[in-house]
């Protein structure tokens, strides 16, 4: 019957509509009878209205009084249902958000925001303690130290950065040290482009094992000392690759190595009289002698040559010079050496010598006085006589000279 003029309700459809609360992606549905009857109110918006699940959660939902978010203060305020329903439906979270009770709000009015410098050394910006975070803390009754915090531009500068990684400044050590990014920023800040020299932490560990030490001069005689600081000592022990501290090298106190550097090697003739060789009297021999008290003299020494000359010698036994012994004696190969090198030639002969018991015969014989068996002069008769009597050679003399020629 009225079936073929479509009515207006007809025409305009049913609508689904978006739910109201924020966070929900929900609809509804808003009829065409409803939107005919806003129509006829002069509405052409639909109206702002909840999901049917929106509206079932916000039915079972109880204003709540919270505790105020300032440390200290026991009022509370109260949480809405509605207030409760969006933060459900946007973050699913069911615990109140931290919130100054009225009172505590009221007081944000009579706190001034405060400028607090920026925490990085050598900013001198600020940045804003706002009045409310600052009640928040518990300021102003309590007092309340404002929290460490950069300024904007530090903090966009330390965004960009990334904590890097710094060779060991101790040369042998192949570790290395994190850079911070705080560090890098506040040193950005102090007009420090380049990293700090500094540790890696082990070899940090050692460093702080050690002491600065004072070591003895290795020079022999020598009571100074030369100073090893911790430095030098952790280097040494690096490069050494050891897990133990390493002992000190053999180094001259700073007095030696002046005198030291003062010196200078110099030739010296052999020992030997007769060779022209030389021998180099080195500085740091000069050195030990003068710290010993021995002067500056160099001390007698064979040169090169005459050293190997006189390794290849051996000592020779010789006979003894006198007739009828059969003894010998030792010719020294030092002794060789000199009669080499003072007659210039290789196969000297050896000297004419009296053994030792020939040599002690004369000690213990000394000259006396015979007498003549005829007249009774006297005679003198020396210990060489003696030893030829001795050794077979001759007889001792009966008469003098005079009475042996008349007889
Ligand atoms: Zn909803
Ligand atoms: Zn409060
Ligand atoms: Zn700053
Ligand atoms: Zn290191
Ligand atoms: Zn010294
Ligand atoms: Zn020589
Ligand atoms: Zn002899
Ligand atoms: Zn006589």
């Amino acid at each position: 019957m009225e079936g073929f003029k479509p009515t207006l309700g007809e025409t305009l459809g049913d609508r689904k509509v978006d739910c109201r609360i924020p966070g929900c992606t929900n609809t509804w549905v808003w009829t065409s009878r409803e939107q005919l009857d806003a129509f006829g109110r002069g509405e052409t918006d639909p109206p702002r209205r909840m999901c049917d699940e929106c509206y079932a959660l916000y039915r079972e939902i109880e204003p709540q009084e919270v505790t105020c978010s300032r440390p200290g203060c026991t009022n509370t305020w109260t949480w809405a249902p509605m207030s409760q329903l969006v933060r459900l439906r946007k973050t699913g979270r069911k615990t109140p958000p931290r919130r100054l009770c009225d009172h505590c709000r009221d007081r944000v009015e009579d706190v001034e925001d405060r400028q607090v410098g920026c925490r990085v050394p050598g900013c001198a910006n600020t940045w804003t303690w706002t009045a409310r975070d600052q009640i928040e803390t518990g300021a102003p009754e309590r007092k309340v130290d404002p929290p460490r915090r950069m300024c904007s531009s530090c903090y966009e500068q330390y965004q960009a950065l990334e904590d890097r990684q710094i060779p060991c400044r101790v040369d042998a050590c192949d570790g290395t040290w994190t850079y911070r990014r705080m560090q890098q920023l506040a040193d950005a800040r102090a007009g420090v482009t380049n990293p700090p020299d500094r540790m890696c932490d082990s070899c940090y560990e050692r460093y702080n094992l050690l002491e600065d030490r004072r070591v003895p001069c290795r020079v022999e005689g020598c009571d100074g000392t030369w100073f090893w600081p911790k430095m030098a000592q952790l280097q040494a022990w690096v490069a050494a690759g050891t897990d133990d501290p390493i002992a000190p090298p053999s180094r001259m106190c700073p007095d030696c190595s002046a005198l030291y550097a003062s010196l200078q090697d110099e030739q010296v003739a052999c020992s030997v009289p007769g060779c022209t060789g030389t021998w180099i009297d080195r500085r740091g021999a000069q050195l030990a002698r003068i710290r010993k008290g021995k002067g500056r003299h160099p001390p007698d020494r064979l040169c090169d040559d005459c050293q190997a000359l006189l390794h290849e010698l051996d000592d020779r036994e010789v006979s003894c010079k006198n007739i009828g012994c059969d003894g010998t004696w030792s010719w020294k190969r030092g002794a060789q050496l000199r009669a080499i090198r003072s007659s210039r030639r290789r196969d000297v002969e050896p000297p004419r010598r009296a053994c030792d018991q020939c040599r002690r015969f004369i000690e213990t014989h000394p000259a006396k006085v015979l007498h003549c068996r005829i007249c009774g002069a006297p005679i003198e008769w020396s210990s060489e006589n003696q030893l030829k009597v001795a050794l077979g050679q001759w007889r001792e003399p009966e008469l003098c000279g005079t009475c042996r020629a008349s007889s």
